[in-house]
This record gives C-alpha cells, sequence and structure tokens, in this order.
C-alpha cells in the first residue's frame, strides 16, 4: 500500500483503455483515493465509478484556467487534500510541419502544455501551504527524438516545454517540500493510437525496441507510482524513459 491515506488527481483518465485509467486503478490498489479529471465528464464520472465509491471522476477542461480551479475546488470540496497530480491529459495529431496552421499548433500546444501550467498551478496554493506533494508530467519519446511516429513537430515541441516546465517547477517548488517529474514513454498502445499503426510500420518500431514489444499502459502507471510515492522522495526534476530501449545509442 504504497499510497495509503493519498488522495492522487489524475487528469486525462476517462479511457478505459488509457494511461490515465491504468494508473487510476494502480493508485486505487495502493490505497490512494483517486480524483479523474477528464474533458470527457461523463467518462471520468463513469471511471471513477468503476474504482469505487470513494473515488471522483469530474469534468475539466485543462485548456482553460479558471475551469482547472474550479475541479480542483471540487477535489479538495470532496477529499479535504491533495498529495499527487498526474498531468496526464494529452492530444496528439499526425501531420507534416508544412501543414501546421495556427489553430492546430495552438490546440496541440493548449492541451498538452498549457494544460500542464493550468492544473499544477491550481494545485499549487494548497500543497505549498501543506509544504507536501508530487506531481508528474507526462512529456513523450517525441520530445527526445523530434517527430513522433503519430504526432507532429507541434506535438513534439509541446511534449519538450512539458520537460522544461516541470523542470522549472521542480527547482521552484523544492523548497516547499513539492516534487516535480516527468515521464517520456514510447510508443504505448492505447486508443490515441489504435488502428492507426499498420503491419508493417510495426515491424519497423520493433526493429528500433531492444525489449521488442509496444509499451502497454501499465508500463507508464507503474512508473508514475514510483514518482508519486515516497519511493521516490529524493527524486526531483527527473525524466524518466518508458520506452523499452527506443532511445539507446
Ligand atoms: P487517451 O486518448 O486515452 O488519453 C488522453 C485523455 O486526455 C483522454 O481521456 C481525453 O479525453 C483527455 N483530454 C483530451 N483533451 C483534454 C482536455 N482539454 N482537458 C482534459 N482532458 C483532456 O490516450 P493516452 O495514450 O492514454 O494518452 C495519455 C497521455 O500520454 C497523453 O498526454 C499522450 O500525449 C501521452 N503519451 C502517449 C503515448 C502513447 O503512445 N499512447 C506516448 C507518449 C505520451
Amino acid at each position: 500500500m504504497l499510497l495509503k491515506g493519498k488522495t492522487a488527481v489524475i487528469s486525462g483518465g476517462a479511457g478505459a483503455r488509457g494511461i490515465g485509467f491504468a494508473t487510476a486503478k494502480t493508485f486505487a490498489a495502493q490505497g490512494a483515493r483517486v480524483a479523474i479529471l477528464d474533458l470527457d465528464a461523463a467518462g471520468a464520472a463513469k471511471a471513477a465509478a468503476e474504482l469505487g465509491p470513494e473515488h471522483v471522476g469530474i469534468g475539466c477542461d485543462v485548456t482553460d484556467k479558471a475551469d482547472c480551479a474550479r475541479a480542483i475546488g471540487e477535489v479538495l470540496a470532496a477529499t479535504g487534500q491533495i498529495d499527487i497530480l498526474i498531468n496526464n491529459a494529452g492530444i496528439t495529431q499526425a501531420i507534416k510541419v508544412w501543414d501546421i496552421d495556427p489553430e492546430s499548433w495552438a490546440r496541440i500546444q493548449d492541451v498538452n502544455l498549457k494544460g500542464v501550467l493550468y492544473l499544477s498551478q491550481a494545485v499549487m496554493p494548497h500543497m505549498r501551504e501543506r509544504k507536501a506533494g508530487a506531481i508528474a508530467c507526462m512529456s513523450s519519446v517525441s520530445a527526445q527524438r523530434g517527430g513522433g511516429i503519430l504526432g507532429g513537430a507541434h506535438y513534439s515541441a509541446a511534449k519538450a516545454g512539458v520537460l522544461g516546465l516541470a523542470k522549472a517547477m521542480a527547482r521552484e517548488l523544492g523548497a516547499d517540500g513539492i516534487r516535480v517529474n516527468c515521464v517520456t514513454p514510447g510508443l504505448i498502445q492505447t486508443d490515441i493510437n489504435a488502428g492507426k499503426i499498420s503491419d508493417d510500420a510495426r515491424v519497423k518500431i520493433l526493429e528500433n525496441i531492444p525489449l521488442n514489444r509496444l509499451g502497454v499502459p501499465q508500463d507508464v502507471a507503474n512508473i508514475f507510482l514510483f514518482l508519486a510515492s515516497d519511493l521516490s522522495a529524493y527524486v526531483t526534476g527527473a525524466v524518466i524513459d518508458v520506452n523499452g530501449g527506443m532511445l539507446i545509442h
């Protein structure tokens, strides 16, 4: 029971086959009370109900600062405390760099990068007052290798931005007892890429993965568990690859 007595907020946890929900299930099994925040309010409520009556699911658009504050207020009203924030919500778009228009650039930055800032800001007053907290942010291998298999340059830029934002937050919040870390997953089988990987592409991708398989949501959930728990009490500003060895060189 690594998270007994703790409350965790997880953004983007509505999808049953997503990384967010796998993380929510893992945290609940380790004793945490979980609040799932998602643009899909009904999906968030359903996902929380699946975990049990003590968990909550709340609609929240992470691109909207006021909505983040409102949702975190609702979590605090329901649970009284927030110990952990997992900034997981994100979207991607497979598009060539020459086709990126202002709208798609803005949307990808807003959800993947600005959303991390707004939701983190919303929990900061509470965590700073308690002088404790663990925040973990979702980046991507796309930030490191440039270009994703399924994401465009705007997605790579947003996820690289998450690395800088998380490191800066780690520096500024350390004195308040708040740790901030990142995960950089490789290709994880979820709805974000379901049906988009051809057999040929799969063979090519696996050639570059020493562990010779695509990732599953639980692979990432386990790392979020480490970063959320006291096992990582002396870890902040870190970036943990979860990619089967894709970047070994
Ligand atoms: P997913 O589509 O199941 O999860 C994304 C969730 O974010 C969805 O539930 C969606 O409703 C929610 N969301 C989207 N916009 C939102 C908004 N404005 N406000 C609140 N919630 C919003 O896909 P996933 O693969 O589980 O993705 C989770 C995270 O992991 C994303 O940030 C993604 O970029 C990242 N990631 C995924 C992979 C992969 O291969 N699957 C690899 C690296 C990083």
